[in-house]
């Protein structure tokens, strides 16, 4: 291979990969988004499901048996949506209203994380 050959080869294979580079960054970007909205609707379920199972702890006016087996069911759903939360938060991103779903910088605690988790264990 001749020098000018080469140096093309080169030039066109730094080409190659400042086009790759711009890829991997949209791509990057793109996984961000999806990560944060996954984030928002885990949050968003946690929550749906809280909202669910205060209506099915009021008691029914018409009540019966049915009432209080829904009512069984409820618990784990709760401590389900809780570990959900607690994973995210552990795996790095926010779980709070303040920043919801979005990742949290440095790994540094979030006071509204903490606070959000402590009154959910209480
Ligand atoms: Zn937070």
């Amino acid at each position: 291979m001749d020098k000018k050959a080469f140096f093309d080869s080169v030039t066109n294979m730094e080409e190659q990969i400042g086009d790759l580079y711009g890829q991997l960054s949209g791509l990057k970007d793109n996984l961000q988004i999806v990560l944060e909205e996954n984030n928002r609707l885990t949050i968003e379920n946690t929550h749906l499901r809280e909202a669910l199972n205060q209506q099915q702890d009021v008691p029914a006016e018409d009540g019966g048996d049915k009432v209080s087996e829904t009512t069984q069911t409820v618990t784990p759903d709760q401590s389900a949506g809780h570990d959900n939360l607690m994973q995210l938060y552990k795996e790095g991103f926010h779980i709070c209203n303040v920043h919801f779903g979005s990742p949290r910088t440095n790994g540094e605690d979030c006071l509204f994380c903490l606070g959000f988790l402590g009154h959910k264990n209480q």
